[in-house]
Order: structure tokens, then sequence, then C-alpha cells
């Protein structure tokens, strides 16, 4: 990737996109669509449909009627396999083009794009075609005048709905397991990142995916999103998204077919840093770049820093330099630490945060502010507060923009009090040379993840969820698997 290229790409108008409905592009049924407007210039981009509920319904049926005739999953599993590789390689082959699409839309520093969302999509995609005929079902431990199998059958129809802050990354953590284990999938992308989602799916057609086993309605979540929720024809509703619009979807479930509900939800992650990590200077470089990369628009985001006493003056220094060197500003330069904030009512949101926490008595003690608005863009400078206590809003309520809000704490005790005191459990960090502090850490904090010494990282093999109000069951590694299948027993008298 060099920034020739990039430019090259900038410099190329988007054609306005349609749905994707039984392999073909459609536009809305009423003709509807909406204005992408980029977040780097608020300049507008292209549009998408303005799906309705019909689209969404029609969407619906062809993925039921896939399913149903077995055009995907009666294949072998080898040509299925064959068919997602192929999916992984044209992703890894149009990554510059998908990162690229996907900055002008959500904004997205660049450098973390290309690595975070088709980098990491391919890899996905790739580890489930691999895992797809490693699934096998069992014989169970019966009397021996019964045989007891137990297969393992693909669910039907599931649907996806995805946000806006890693829109490859994430889309490809549900599409990966669902159609690996042989399901349908309609998808809902986010109403301000469709683009790269969409145009990644078109590639899953060009590798081999049958018509109607992969469908993509945009539109607006309180229309088509509640039309998929709703709808009886959806076995499995997979969601990564806020907790409000998760709790609507446990709702839609109950009110149609009780269909199952897995939620990746926000946090307010805890990074913990006792006095006697082994690099504190390494410690604050990652405490800053733990949260305000991608805007702090990362639901892992370590939004909360609990800083030992002793050393809280001198080490929240170091965060702010670390932060004060990091440069904002257009997401598609690759010299750019932090992009732009995804869209105008997020970065208002941001900055109501900021308000409140002054008036909570917080202090801002670097950033609280728009920047650059003479691009047009959404650019907010990354931003401390300290004197954050555990009752504040910042400590409550998840931003997810790029503000840092610190506590001190003196015992180790106070340390686990502060890090579960709110109603998330999504990730946590911890700095600290001592072992035994490290793994009591992991043990009583109690999120889907804990980093000690070190913050974030990714790897397909291990799980990423969260537990309390960040939401239910994982994606990535073997175990996601178990959402997208139904367990059979076949009881046969011999
Ligand atoms: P959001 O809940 O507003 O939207 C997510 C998706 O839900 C969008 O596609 C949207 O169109 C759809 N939606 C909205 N209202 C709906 C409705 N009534 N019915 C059905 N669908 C509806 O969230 P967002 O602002 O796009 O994303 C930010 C949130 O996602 C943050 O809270 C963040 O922490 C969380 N997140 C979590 C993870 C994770 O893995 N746990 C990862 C990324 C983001």
């Amino acid at each position: 990737m060099d920034q020739t290229q990039i430019e090259a790409l900038r410099a190329q108008p988007v054609a306005a996109f349609s749905h994707l409905i039984e392999g073909q592009h459609v536009p809305a049924s009423d003709g509807g669509t909406m204005e992408v407007l980029s977040p780097i210039d608020g300049q507008p981009l292209t549009s998408v449909a303005r799906g309705t509920a019909a689209d969404m319904e029609a969407a619906i049926a062809s993925a039921r009627a896939a399913f149903e005739d077995r055009r995907w999953v009666g294949q072998p599993p080898a040509a299925r396999k064959k068919v997602l590789r192929k999916w992984a390689d044209l992703i890894d082959a149009h990554a510059l083009e998908l990162a690229v699409l996907g900055v002008r839309d959500n904004g997205t520093e660049i450098g973390m794009a290309i690595k975070a969302e088709p980098g990491s999509a391919a890899g996905t995609i790739r580890y489930y075609a691999e895992a797809l005929d490693k699934v096998y079902g069992e014989i169970a431990p019966t009397a021996s005048d019964v045989l007891g199998m137990i297969h393992k059958e693909p669910v039907g129809v599931v649907g996806a709905i995805i946000p806006w802050n890693f829109p490859l990354m994430i889309g490809a953590w549900k599409l990966g397991p669902a159609l690996a284990m042989g399901n349908s999938v309609v998808l809902k992308p986010s109403e301000t990142a469709s683009l790269s989602l969409m145009r990644m799916c078109d590639l899953a057609l060009e590798a081999g995916l049958p018509p109607g086993v992969l469908n993509a309605v945009t539109g607006e979540g309180a229309v088509v999103g509640e039309a998929m929720g709703l709808s009886m024809e959806v076995d499995v509703l997979v969601f990564t998204g806020s907790g409000h619009t998760g709790r609507r979807l446990m709702e839609y479930a109950a009110r149609s077919n009780m269909k199952r509900v897995y939620l990746e939800l926000g946090g307010k992650s805890p990074h913990i840093v006792f006095a006697d990590a082994p690099n504190l200077d390494m410690a604050a470089a990652v405490a800053a770049g733990g949260v305000f990369r991608n805007s702090g628009q990362v639901c892992v985001a370590g939004s909360r820093l609990l800083v030992e006493a002793s050393i809280h003056d001198e080490f929240v220094a170091a965060v702010i330099k670390v932060t004060e060197a990091m440069r904002v500003g257009d997401p598609l330069l690759m010299d750019t630490h932090i992009g732009a904030v995804n869209s105008e009512a997020q970065l208002a949101q941001n900055l109501g945060f900021v308000e409140t926490a002054q008036a909570e008595g917080g202090e801002v003690v670097t950033g609280g502010t728009r920047i650059l608005q003479d691009t047009g863009g959404y650019y907010m400078a990354p931003t401390i507060v300290t004197g954050v206590t555990p009752e504040a809003t910042l400590t409550q309520r998840e931003v997810f923009g790029p503000v840092l809000g610190v506590t001190p704490f003196e015992t180790d005790d106070e340390a686990v009090q502060l890090a579960n005191a709110t109603v998330y459990g999504l990730a946590g960090g911890v700095w600290t040379s001592n072992l035994s502090r490290a793994h009591r850490m992991v043990r009583d904090v109690r999120t889907g993840v804990m980093h000690v010494n070190t913050y974030g990282g990714a790897d397909s093999t291990v799980p990423l969820g969260g537990v309390r109000q960040s939401g239910n069951g994982s994606d990535k590694s073997m175990h996601a698997i178990e959402k997208y299948i139904n367990l059979k027993t076949a009881w046969i008298k011999l």
C-alpha cells in the first residue's frame, strides 16, 4: 500500500448501491435512497437503497428458499470450502479497494482499516472455511440396544445486523461461521457504513456462492432491522451494536417466533495500571492507543483508566504526552493516527459527554473539542478527563468516542471493585509484574476478555464476547459455531 494508490482510489466516484437479493442488485421497492456523507469532509459520497419492510421480507424469502432447496448445504463440504476460500482470496485481492471505500464511508484511519477490515475479514472467512469439515456429530454412550446419535445441523436462515465501526471484520465474524455451517444469511449493514460490506458480498457471489444464500438489505435499523427482527422466517439473529438496539431485538424475538438472539454490545472497559507495571512508558502508549484508535469507536476500547494512586500524576502525564503526539486528521493519509468520527451526530454526542463530565467535577486535561472544522469533516481531539468518580456518567456510560476517563485507586480490592462498577463486562486490561496479582485480576474482573501487560490483539482462535450487559455468546473461534447449528438427536432402536 502506498499513498499514490490510496489517492487514486480516493479520486474514484462511488456508484449508488442497491440491495443484494437472490444474487441480483435491486433498488428499494419504493425507489427510496439514502444519501451517504463522508465523515472525511462531510460531502456526499454516494447513495444506498433505503430498504422497506417488503425488501427485507423478499431477502428473507430468498434466503429461506435457498436453504430449503439445499443449494448450499447440499454441496459436499470440500466444494463449500473451496468457495469460501476463494472468497477470502478475492477479499485479499481487493483489500485496498475495500479498505479505502470503507474509510471514505466510516472515517477509520487507513493504517488500522487495512489490517482490521479486509485483512481480518479474509482471515476469518478462511478460518471457518477450514473449520467446516472438522465439525463432527457425536454417538452418545447409551445402552447397547439403542444408537443415540447427535447431529449438528444448520439452523436455517440467519439474520445478521452489523454496526459501523468495523463493518468487514464484524460482518465476517458472523458470515464466516454462518455460511460455513450451511446456513443462508440475510445481512443488514449499518446506515452509516454499508458500502464496503455490500462490496464484500458481491465478491462472495463472484467466488461461487449460489444466489440467495447471502442477501443484503441496506436502510434504517428501525425499518429493515425491525422487519428482520420480527420475521417468522429468521431462525437466529446475530447482532453487534448498542445495548439499546439489543434490547429491541430481544423484544422482537419474543413478539415473533422466539428466535435465538446473540448480542455483542458495548462496553466501558477498565484498563488497570499498577505501580509495578513492567514498563510504564509502554503502558502509557498502549493505554492511549487502546482507547483513541478509530476515534474510540471500538467496542473493547479501554475507556476507563484506573491508576494506582502512587503513580497517578506521573502516569497521566505520560499518557497525555503520547496522546498529544497522535496525529488526528484525514484518515486516508497513511501517517494519520486517529481518523474521523463516523457521523456529525456521533461527534455531537461525544462533545456532550465531555460537557457532562466537566459538570460532574471531572477535569479535561487534554482535548475536549471538535477540531479541523474547516475540512467539513467530523474530527475530535483525543480527550482525557481526570477525577472521574465511580458514579460519574463517564464511568457508567459508553461514549464510543475518543474520551478517556481516569480514576485513581489504592488497593487491589478497590481496583476490582471499580473495574466491576458498571453494567458492562466486555474487556479489560491490567499492567503488573506480579503474576499472582495478574491472575487474580483476570479471575475477578467480570469481562469476556482480559489483557495482561498489553491491550487489544486479535486472533481468530480466541472468542470475543461480553458478559452482563455487554452481550451473550461469542464471535470468533470454534465456539462461535455453536450459534449457527442446532443439535438433533437420532434415537435408533437396534
Ligand atoms: P446501533 O445499535 O445503533 O446500530 C447497530 C445496527 O443495528 C445498525 O445496523 C442499525 O441499523 C441496527 N438497528 C438500529 N436500530 C434497530 C432496530 N430498531 N431494529 C433492528 N436493527 C436496528 O449501534 P452502532 O451505533 O452502529 O454501533 C455502536 C455500538 O456497537 C456501540 O455500543 C459499540 O460498543 C457496539 N459494538 C460492540 C462490539 C462487540 O463486539 N461487542 C463491536 C463493535 C461495536
